[in-house]
């Protein structure tokens, strides 16, 4: 999907960079760069628009300085229901992230607009560029949690399984500190749980053949 970077009513890399650096916390900013970095040599390695890459990385944390009460006046106000969210209020960032991006930044590409959606939680059947963006989240070079080595090795070889890994991850994180679990990534972990197993019976049927 082309994007027209020159239309004055879609914001510049520029613009949105100038918007972070006065509207995020400095080591957010970092992360965020490193996300944007992890995706653009995702977005290489698997064949994805680089700059779409880019766009959706600088957006997708974008509001993740703002309060619960602001993100659910704000998504309210944008004509959408936070729904769930308001039992996980740190997802709220990815949905009023979108929202922002659209009315704010002037992206029309859903591709981005779902990646920056549904970085926090995943979801069953992702895009390219979502994958790509939850997995650039989770494995940025500012990263230090236990097998994020791990993940990063696997997100150069198998994208799916750089998703479940660490959809795995974030779930088992949440469950320790006694968080709500959204049901989107509970979905989203059977779904690439599933996938994973099919293809794997799939290669052992071609093997024996
Ligand atoms: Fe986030
Ligand atoms: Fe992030």
């Amino acid at each position: 999907m082309n994007m027209d970077y020159t239309d004055k009513s879609v914001w510049s890399i520029d613009k949105i960079r100038h918007f972070l650096m006065n509207n995020v916390k400095q080591e957010r900013f970092q992360h965020i760069m490193g996300v944007a970095e992890s995706a653009k040599s995702l977005a290489v390695h698997y064949g994805e628009s680089i700059a779409d890459a880019e766009v959706a990385a600088y957006y997708h944390d974008i509001l993740k300085d703002r309060n619960k009460e602001w993100l659910v006046s704000y998504i309210r106000e944008e004509g959408e229901d936070p729904g769930e969210g308001l039992l996980a209020w740190k997802t709220l960032h990815a949905q009023a992230g979108a929202i922002f991006a659209k009315s704010e930044g002037g992206i029309s590409n859903l591709e981005i607009l779902n990646a920056v959606r549904y970085h926090t939680t995943g979801r069953a059947s992702m895009g390219l560029l979502e994958k790509i963006i939850f997995v650039a989240d989770f494995i940025e070079a500012g990263r230090t949690f236990d097998g994020v080595d791990e993940i990063r090795a696997i997100a150069e070889s198998d994208l799916d399984r750089a998703v479940f890994e660490s959809l795995n991850s974030s779930i088992s994180y949440l469950r320790k500190k006694n968080e709500y679990v959204m049901s989107t990534s509970l979905e989203a972990r059977i779904y690439y749980e599933n996938l994973i197993s099919e293809r794997t019976a799939n290669e052992k049927r071609n093997e024996s053949h």
